[in-house]
């Protein structure tokens, strides 16, 4: 492999671009994580999360993966053999609900075609019907990145009131977070699960667990064995500012930094620039005449778009094609979307003309690997930026 003049282009959703910026933040010496510096990295870091998260309650910093997240949620508010009630929107919620099961706990999956977001309806009745109140928790993924699909969060939350059934609501924002509009507190959320490295622009490292009242009641009394996950003495180191064991300090040096930028901008802000992307890059495959994965307009996501392939035409050959031509990098099909849907990512540090740039590697890429498609996607796309 020669090397490639010009910036490659990262258009998968996570691990997204990380700005320059940040990538200046990260460099700077690692210090003592004990030391009297780092207490007040460890407190802005926090502070700058909880806005983040829109909640003025407990926020954790796990150096872990998103995953390690998704675990730290079950294992801190649970016990063997609870009831948890999930719905099967796409790959990243088959991924949790099998940690779940490799947990001990009992899932109720709500069988899904992978186009769609969670019903409130579905969930309230779900919760409705539980009359012995055996559910302990609803566990569900706000934006769904193997498809694009965006869950309405605080309809379900809505829905939960209305039957008075106490289940925990638990949200994985891993692909919303700094994206797309999120409310911890105001929508009743009590566990939000995030990481680095999609919205907040970081490369992969961090983990988060935002933690409501009831949530971290309901720790006191969960069963399910935890050590490296455990609220308890994460949450009294960070009082101090420290961490029970070694933080991912370069990586907090960049969330801060991350924080900041968003700040800059404001969060209304960043959410309305996802918004139109979003728009923009519906409008280019509509113009292709190309399917969106994404049934319901009311649940597309902002942050991400996936396209269905033509009949007979495989996403990862096109894939290979635009990233050897054009040195882009599209998100490939996860599961059973193998092959069949390619994703864009227009999420983090994103701007008109690399959407621009997006939407024209794309367009030659059908060209070159003979996908059948309209000319003018591009066109539609860049007609919406200009006049929005
Ligand atoms: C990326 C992603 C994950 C997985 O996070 P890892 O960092 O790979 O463990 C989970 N959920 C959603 C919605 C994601 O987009």
């Amino acid at each position: 492999m020669g090397s490639k003049s010009g910036r490659h282009f990262l258009q998968i959703p996570g691990p997204t671009n990380v700005p320059d910026r940040i990538l200046r933040s990260l460099s700077r010496p690692t210090i003592d994580h004990r030391g009297p510096e780092f207490a007040r990295i460890t407190r802005e870091a926090i502070e700058g999360l909880q806005r983040v998260f829109q909640t003025s309650g407990a926020v954790v910093i796990y150096p872990s993966s998103g995953s390690g997240a998704w675990e730290a949620a079950l294992v801190n508010t649970l016990s063997p053999g609870d009831k948890v009630l999930m719905f099967e929107t796409g790959y990243f919620a088959t991924l949790w609900r099998n940690i779940a099961v490799r947990l001990g706990l009992q899932v109720d999956f709500v069988p899904g075609d992978w186009r769609c977001g969670v019903d409130p309806d579905l969930v309230q009745t779900k919760l409705a019907d539980d009359r012995g109140r055996a559910i302990k928790a609803v566990a569900i993924v706000h934006n769904e990145t193997s498809t694009g699909v965006t869950s309405r969060v605080a309809d379900v939350r809505r829905r939960m009131n209305d039957t008075g059934h106490p289940a925990l609501l638990m949200v994985d924002t891993i692909s919303s977070l700094a994206s797309i509009d999120f409310r911890h507190d105001e929508w009743g959320v009590d566990v939000t699960v995030g990481c680095s490295q999609k919205g907040l622009m970081l490369p992969p490292g961090l983990g988060f667990n935002a933690i409501s009242d009831k949530a971290l009641a309901a720790s006191k009394s969960a069963r399910l064995p935890r050590a490296y996950w455990d609220w308890e003495p994460m949450l009294k180191e960070n009082e101090a500012g420290f961490f029970p064991y070694t933080p991912a300090t370069n990586l907090l040096y960049g969330l801060r930094e991350a924080i900041c930028m968003l700040q800059e901008e404001g969060l209304p802000s960043v959410f309305a620039r996802h918004t139109r992307h979003a728009e923009a890059t519906r409008r280019a495959v509509n113009g292709w005449g190309l399917q969106l994965v994404a049934l319901n307009p009311a649940e597309y996501s902002s942050s991400v778009t996936g396209v269905m392939m033509p009949e007979g035409h495989d996403a990862d050959a096109l894939r290979r094609v635009i990233l050897d031509r054009f040195n882009m990098s599209l998100g490939t099909g996860l599961g059973k979307w193998k092959g069949k849907i390619f994703r864009v990512g227009h999420l983090g540090d994103f701007n008109d003309l690399m959407l621009a740039g997006t939407l024209s590697g794309l367009e030659m890429g059908f060209a070159v690997s003979g996908v059948p498609f309209k000319r003018g996607g591009v066109t539609a796309g860049l007609e919406y930026l200009s006049g929005h």
